[in-house]
């Protein structure tokens, strides 16, 4: 993948951090987006050119259309067009629907969904131009088996793979292919607000008899963003250690 100019939304932390690191290690250039976690994205960005590979962070909120137009111009500008689409920046805002306010259901909604909107809207004309393109949209398996407590998130990630699906039908003859991961329980900052026992649940749940890792989701990504992939369109793959099966 080298030449390839990557941006990975919310690659200061978690998920989109081992994405972004894997995709650098696979030669790609990153562009590290962030929102609030600068030193985080700084240290991502330190990581990929300590190992002789090139990024630059940028910090935009990807629920922001003004700003995610100017990242890409940012990008495009310091790096060049960008030839894969990492949406992978979330929020949950859990609660039982009956308590569910108003903002709990926007913001989850503008953040995970909305977003993936806006940066592809970005992102889909140069590729259609280059005749090559990734998206990989990082949706949940909470998309596919819902979730009590999460009307909001299970909604936004569940429409993320329609979109995902539709704009595969828009591009797939143009050498752009669009898909979807749908991690299962990955040990990151969003599942550490958990507590031990309820943890335990989920693990306890999962036939693989582990939670999976960022780096487990990085692979799926990696592989999706590579040329090998590129009969693969319109697609989810769960990488949840056996849940969805
Ligand atoms: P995390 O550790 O909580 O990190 C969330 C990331 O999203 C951070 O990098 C954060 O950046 C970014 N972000 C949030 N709001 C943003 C905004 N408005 N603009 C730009 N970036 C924003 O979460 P994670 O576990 O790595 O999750 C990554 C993705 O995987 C999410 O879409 C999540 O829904 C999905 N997922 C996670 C799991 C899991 O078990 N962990 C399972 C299924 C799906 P800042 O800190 O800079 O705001």
């Amino acid at each position: 993948m080298e030449n390839k100019i990557a941006l990975v939304t919310g690659a200061g932390r978690g998920i989109g951090r081992a994405i972004a690191l894997e995709l650098a290690s696979k030669g790609c250039a990153v562009a590290v987006n962030y929102a609030h976690s600068e030193n985080a994205a700084a240290e991502t960005v330190k990581e990929i050119i300590s190992s002789g590979g090139r990024a630059a962070a940028f910090k935009a909120d990807v629920s922001n259309a003004a700003e995610v137009k100017e990242m890409f111009s940012a990008v495009a500008d310091s790096m060049g067009p960008v030839n894969i689409l990492v949406c992978n920046a979330g929020i949950t805002k859990d609660g039982l629907l009956m308590r569910m306010k108003d903002d709990d259901w926007d913001s989850v909604l503008t953040t995970n969904l909305k977003s993936l909107f806006i940066c592809a809207r970005e992102a889909i004309r140069p590729m259609l131009k280059a005749r090559w393109g990734r998206i990989i949209a990082i949706s949940s398996v909470n998309a596919l088996r819902g979730s009590a407590g999460q009307c909001n998130y299970a909604a936004a990630k569940a429409g993320m793979l329609g979109f995902v699906k539709s704009l595969a039908r828009e591009v797939a003859a143009k050498g752009v292919t669009v898909n979807a991961i749908a991690p299962g329980f990955i040990e990151t900052d969003m599942t550490s607000v958990l507590s031990e026992e309820l943890r335990r649940a989920f693990v306890d749940a999962i036939p693989a008899a582990r939670a999976g890792t960022p780096q487990d989701v990085a692979h799926a990504a990696a592989f999706l963003a590579s040329e090998e992939a590129s009969y693969i369109q319109g697609q989810v793959i769960a990488v949840d250690g056996g849940i969805t099966m």
